[in-house]
């Protein structure tokens, strides 16, 4: 910047001077940016620690258990129709299942999920509302997740250790939240029984396929047919408690 001066000098002083306090802002304003690249360093490696602890010992996501045992495994979801006769069948036959039930319907009728405990089955967890998890905050999740432990760890003397995500969606965050809640697995399916049909993604049913039922009005005749076809195939159903421990 030039400005017309009689003798010129003081333009001189006056450019040197601006130099040196453009050279001494500029200084600062590195020194600030280097100081807030060092924070956001820190806060990364903070997190990335956070994260590498969790994921040691995220809950592990099972679609089917890694086993040659001629075993399949019945899960029954929900809990909205109750239908006696399905216990009877299931007692005659010596069928263990796996409930994945929400605690509203188990709320209607504790009775009824009782008669599954007293057949030697477990009460797992489907979370409260049935929502799609991976829609929600890793805290909301975590409190859906949480929500049915106490509740039937006190009804059925049994801690859940496993997580059904409604849908079968979930993230990250969903292994997060119910990690912090105690949970060991999160169970998926490979094979759906539903309104008289059997539907297997990749290949028929094989050795440790779980298969998904639900508490609907078909589930009798839905439960009959999986049972027929995996006999048919030299399987039958096993505990999934035993494949998948609580510890
Ligand atoms: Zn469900």
């Amino acid at each position: 910047m030039t400005q017309p001066m009689p003798d010129g000098s003081l333009a001189d002083q006056d450019e040197g001077a601006l130099d040196v306090a453009r050279f001494t802002s500029e200084k600062r304003r590195a020194r600030r940016a280097a100081i807030r690249a060092r924070h956001r360093l820190a806060s990364a490696l903070v997190v990335l620690a956070i994260v590498a602890t969790a994921t040691g010992c995220l809950p592990e996501t099972v679609s089917r258990v890694p086993t040659t045992d001629p075993v399949v495994f019945f899960t029954i979801d929900d809990g909205i129709v109750r239908d006696p006769a399905v216990l009877d069948f299931l007692r005659t036959n010596n069928i263990p299942v796996t409930l994945f039930v929400n605690p509203g319907q188990v709320a209607q009728d504790p009775g009824y999920f009782q008669s599954f405990r007293d057949l030697g089955d477990s009460i797992q967890d489907h979370t409260v509302n049935h929502p799609s998890l991976n829609r929600l905050s890793v805290g909301d999740q975590q409190a859906e997740i949480c929500g049915p432990i106490g509740d039937y760890a006190g009804r059925f003397g049994q801690t859940p250790w496993m997580l059904r995500p409604p849908y079968g969606n979930y993230d990250l965050g969903t292994r997060v939240a119910a990690q912090a809640c105690g949970i060991r697995y999160l169970v998926l399916w490979r094979v759906v029984a539903d309104q008289g049909r059997i539907t297997t993604w990749g290949g028929p049913i094989e050795a440790g396929d779980i298969i998904i039922f639900h508490f609907d009005s078909q589930l009798l005749s839905n439960l009959t047919l999986a049972w027929y076809v995996t006999a048919l195939r030299g399987l039958h159903p096993a505990r999934l408690e035993d494949y998948l421990p609580s510890s």
